[in-house]
Order: C-alpha cells, then structure tokens, then sequence
C-alpha cells in the first residue's frame, strides 16, 4: 500500500514538476587578461588595436579548446598564457618591460583551486615560459616561491626552456625606459603627463579557467613595472596578491599598480568576499578594485571566474586588454573599459 501511495505521488510529482535534464552539460569556461592602464583609442592605431585582438582571441582560444576537450583548467591556464608570453605584444616572457639596468626580470605564479597548491617565480631572466616554471616550483619542489639565480638553476634542472635575456628584448620597450627615465628627470606633471606616464607600466597576462571537473585554476605573468629598481618584485608572483584560486570560491588573476595590489592582497581578498560573505564575484571584484585599491591610489583591474562559470573583468583604468569563452563558445574579447 505505501509503496503504491508513493508511486502515486512521484507519479502526480512528475506530471507537475518541470522536467529536470537528466546529465546537464558541464559547464566550463575561461577568462584572460593582458594588461590594465590608460589604454585610450586615441593612442591606438587600427592595426595596434587589431593585433590586440588577435592575439587575445588566439590566446584565449587555445584554453578553451582544452577545456572543451575535457583538459584540466590547470593546462588551460598555462598554455593560453605561453601564447601571451610568446607575444611581444604583452608584458610578459618577450616583449617584457625593462628595469632600470635595461635587464629583464620576470615574475609569475599559478594557483590550483582544487588542492590549493602554488607555485611562483620572481627576477628570473632566461627562463622562456615563466608560467611553467611556476608550476614546476608547485609540483617538483617543497616550496612556493623561487627566486633569481636559484629559480633558473631549478628550472635548467627540471628541463625547461631557457633562453639568452636578449631573447625578450623588444625595441619597444627599450624606447619606453627611455621615455620613462626622461619622464622621471621631471620636476612638475600635468594629469595627463602623469596618466601617460602611468601608462608605460602595464602589461602583465593572466588566465583563470573553470574546467568540466569544476575546478579553478590562476596563472599570472608578468615583467613587472617599467623601470623598476633594487629587484622590485610586484604582485604578480605572489600568492593572493596578483593570483589565487580556491574551488570554494574562485579564480583571480590581477593587473596593475603591483604595490597597491599587494597591500590591498586583491586576489585572496575577492575570494574572502565570496566565501565569508556570500558575495558574488561581480560584487566581490567590485569593492575590492573601487573601494580598496582605488582608495589608497592604486589603478589596475582583475579577471575572475567561479565554479558555476560566473565570471567578473573589472577594472578602474581606461582599459583592460581581455577576453572571455563560456561552454557554448560565446567569444568576448574587449579592450576599453565603454565597451
Ligand atoms: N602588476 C604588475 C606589477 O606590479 C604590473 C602589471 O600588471 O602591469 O609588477
């Protein structure tokens, strides 16, 4: 009797309620960053702009195929960033900034938001893919963070690709040191001068992705701040400053003001939002950009993504170099912050 007093009642249950799909397709998804700034059209040509835009969608398209195949967000992220490390487009591997002593030193770090496993290098100069190196320092060795002549005789002994420093020089950015060191002989600024002078800085690539497993992962990359003295090292290589992942919540990657983001710990502060408060990400990004690090000064913006495909590209610059692939293939690749 009860058992047909059940049936009955799945069989009402069934007839009223909506149909459920049985196996939902998996949702999945990736966001890039090359860089935030005072990125203005009218510092742009079309071409500039258009190879902006390639590059941003190769790059972004090369992780996506991944997470539609069903590979890790962990391969996802490092592979779409070599395509940014490749290009001497970006602030990143060639095409880097240069530091005071005209010598190249990169930082980078990856996040795995299932295991919360890191890895990061900093001040590294030969080391051809930074972004790999930073997850070999996560899977083949004890520690998370590596850095200068010891992180490249690490990554010659696990094999990586080194190079000679030459390999990232762009002629671009030795005209830039040029431009900022004058800049820096100056005694007053106009807004705009300063703006401008800002501008020289950014660059840096970063890659969240969610995939069907429903995990997170972050990288970041980066050849940090134009100019830079004393073996600076930003944000980028430092684990919730510039990267963080955590399934719990989400995958961060940041660019900008390395100095504020640090102190303002963006990466790890978006994702406490998240799983303290319940925020969203789009909200949690949002009072961590406009009323923390713009507060104090600092100027940059993030990428973001959560397990259910959410995800936040926010900025208080003119523009952030990103892009965005949901699971249906939806392609977003923008440049200005009006767009
Ligand atoms: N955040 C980087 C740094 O401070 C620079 C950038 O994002 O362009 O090293």
């Amino acid at each position: 009797m009860k058992k047909l007093v059940l049936l009955a009642a799945l069989t009402l249950m069934s007839c009223q309620a909506p149909v459920k799909e049985e196996n939902p397709a998996p949702t999945f998804g990736i966001v890039i960053h090359g860089g935030a700034g005072t990125i203005l059209r009218k510092n742009m040509t079309p071409e500039m702009e258009a190879a902006y835009r390639a590059t941003l969608e190769t790059a972004v398209r090369t992780g996506y195929e991944i997470l539609k195949a069903g590979g890790t967000s962990q391969e996802a992220v490092e592979k779409t960033i070599h395509v940014m490390e490749d290009s001497p487009l970006f602030n990143a591997g060639k095409g880097a900034v240069l530091t005071a002593d005209e010598t190249i030193e990169l930082d980078a770090s990856f996040m795995n938001g299932a295991t919360l496993d890191a890895g990061a290098i900093a001040g590294v100069q030969t080391i051809k893919h930074p972004i790999t190196a930073a997850i070999a320092v996560m899977e083949d060795s004890p520690h998370v963070m590596l850095s200068g002549k010891g992180a490249e005789a690490f990554a010659q002994a696990q094999g990586l690709e080194l190079v000679a420093p030459k390999y990232f020089f762009t002629e671009r950015r030795i005209n830039s040191l040029k431009r900022v060191k004058e800049k820096e002989q100056q005694t007053a600024w106009s807004a705009e001068e300063w703006q401008d002078f800002k501008n020289q800085k950014f660059g840096t690539v970063g890659c969240v992705a969610l995939d069907q497993a429903g995990n997170l992962a972050a990288g970041t990359s980066t050849g940090g701040m134009t100019n830079k003295k004393w073996n600076r090292i930003g944000d980028a290589p430092i684990i919730g400053a510039g990267t963080y992942a955590n399934n719990a919540s989400c995958a961060i990657s940041a660019t900008g003001w390395g100095e504020y983001f640090i102190r303002s710990v963006v990466a790890h502060d978006i994702a406490a939002l998240m799983e303290y408060k319940g925020l969203s990400i789009q909200e949690a990004a949002r009072v961590v950009i406009h009323e923390k690090v713009a507060k104090l000064g600092g100027d940059g913006g993030i990428v973001g993504i959560d397990r259910q495909g959410n995800i936040a590209m926010e900025m208080n610059t003119a523009g952030m170099y990103r892009a965005h692939i949901d699971a249906e293939g939806n392609l977003t690749v923008k440049i200005y912050k009006d767009e």
